[in-house]
């Protein structure tokens, strides 16, 4: 029988430690830290054998095959010693597209991903299609491969999920946008990255799709040297009339696919900000090229209901609107969060900074921002970065979430927002930026 290793205990190697099991696999899933009781609990339910807090050479190098987590770099010296040895390592969703046939319409992307993953899933189960939703978000991939059945999945991937794939080969592939982030991973070189997340296109064949953002330089730069065969699909809110896309026609969205136009207008989808209309573009693409319906289409877009931590309305309080943007951990989520911002803003900002460029934010914030309350350790890039264009007086420091809105609650007049998009990861203060959202929510409901 063969062996199958899955390194990482944790909603993708579970996923695929079961899969494995159930395919009649020799499995034993190995983990270097803890791995949840939740986890363990499936493992033990499944009866794959499995170890924690440490890798055993002798039960981990005899392996046919590894699944490795994507959490896992290749220069752990695990994944070293198995590719010394020539041991062919894969991810999860390389091992569970094996075993499944439905149709999969993959989106990865630097901004965007989960938004749009759960607009086309949507559009997809309202349109009557029997669809999984995995990769990134909730289930994995593999867990659903191993234990249900689906005609379509709909899938966000992250360029460390497509890092060990090889045959892997969505029908419809997105790239929402590529802008830089994570970049440590990639050796600090941004042609790497964008490799990485082109890899989602690698297998496309002349039938499938690949849906893009024709206004991200990076994108169409990478396209000019590349060859794909697959239908291209861009979007647009700055050129028109594709052959085959989406654009931009003053307020409203048009859709080219194949012999069929059709049209949604701007004012009529759930959710706003210009970000949110490349995010719809996309779903509507991936949508049209399933074959589904233009009013099922229009009525999803109309339906559809923000995500938590994305630009998340919470509550309005003597006509102060408070916001919660927790995922905006980069310039680029916070610049589209700041954009769409009509009223003035109390903007909340701060965390652990990735090699953070404030300076294209500048212009928004002369133009939106009334004041800003810092949440974070070390706040001093953001003084450096602001206190010239609105004035250090107009710069608070707080250290903990309840602090920075009951500060921004004393900042803040009828018809003002306080917005929390942070450009920053959140790991100084909170545990993730769920953690740091939630938070921020809890404290604006006791306010
Ligand atoms: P991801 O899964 O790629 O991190 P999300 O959909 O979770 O993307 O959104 C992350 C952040 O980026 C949120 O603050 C959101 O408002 C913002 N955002 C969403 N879509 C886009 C986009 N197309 N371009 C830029 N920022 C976006």
């Amino acid at each position: 029988m063969s062996r199958v290793v899955v390194l990482g205990g944790a909603e993708s190697g579970v996923g695929a430690a079961v899969l494995a099991k159930v395919k009649g696999f020799d499995v034993f899933l190995s983990d270097n830290g803890n791995i949840k009781e939740e986890y363990a609990a499936m493992l033990r339910k499944w009866d794959v054998p499995f170890e924690q807090g440490g890798h055993t050479p002798e039960l981990i190098l005899n392996a046919d095959e590894v699944v490795k987590s994507p959490g896992i770099p290749s220069t752990a010296p695990m994944v070293k010693a198995l590719a010394e040895r020539g041991t062919h390592i894969v991810s999860e969703i390389e091992f569970a597209s094996r075993y499944d046939s439905a149709k999969k319409i993959c989106i990865t992307g630097s901004n965007g991903k989960t938004t749009t993953t759960s607009l086309i899933h949507y559009l997809l189960k309202e349109a009557g299609l029997n669809v999984g939703l995995g990769g990134n978000i909730g289930k994995s991939y593999a867990l659903q491969v191993a234990t249900e059945q689906h005609d379509y999945y709909v899938l966000e991937i992250s360029s460390f999920q497509l890092d060990d794939t090889y045959d892997f080969r969505p029908d419809i592939a997105i790239i929402t946008n590529i802008t830089p982030d994570h970049l440590d991973r990639y050796d600090h070189k941004m042609e790497n990255y964008v490799r990485a997340k082109f890899k989602i296109t690698r297998n496309l064949r002349p039938e499938d799709c690949f849906i893009f953002d024709s206004d991200d330089a990076i994108t169409i730069d990478h396209l000019s040297k590349i060859v794909l065969k697959a239908k291209m699909l861009p979007f647009s809110q700055e050129k028109k009339n594709f052959e085959q896309g989406a654009w931009l026609d003053d307020s409203r969205i048009v859709v080219r696919y194949e012999q069929s136009e059709s049209e949604i207008y701007l004012r009529e989808l759930a959710l706003g900000g210009r970000h949110n209309i490349y995010n719809s573009m996309a779903a509507a693409l991936a949508a049209k090229a399933s074959g589904i319906e233009d009013e099922v289409i229009r009525n999803s877009l109309m339906t559809f209901s923000p995500i938590e931590h994305r630009l998340e309305p919470v509550l309005s309080i003597r006509d102060v609107l408070y916001i919660n943007d927790s995922k905006a951990t980069n310039v680029d989520s916070a610049w589209y969060a700041l954009e769409c911002q009509t009223r003035p803003v109390i903007w909340i900002v701060g965390g652990t900074d990735k090699g953070n460029d404030y300076s294209v934010l500048n212009e928004l914030v002369r133009d939106k921002v009334k004041a800003i309350v810092c949440l974070g350790v070390d706040n001093s890039k953001i003084h450096a970065a602001f206190a010239p264009i609105i004035g250090e007086d107009r710069i608070v420091d707080t250290k903990s979430a309840r602090e920075a809105v009951q500060v921004s609650s004393t900042l803040a007049v009828a018809g003002d927002v306080v917005l929390l998009s942070p450009c920053c990861a959140s790991f100084d203060l909170f545990k993730n930026y769920e953690d740091r959202g939630t938070q921020f929510k809890n404290a604006v409901r006791s306010l």
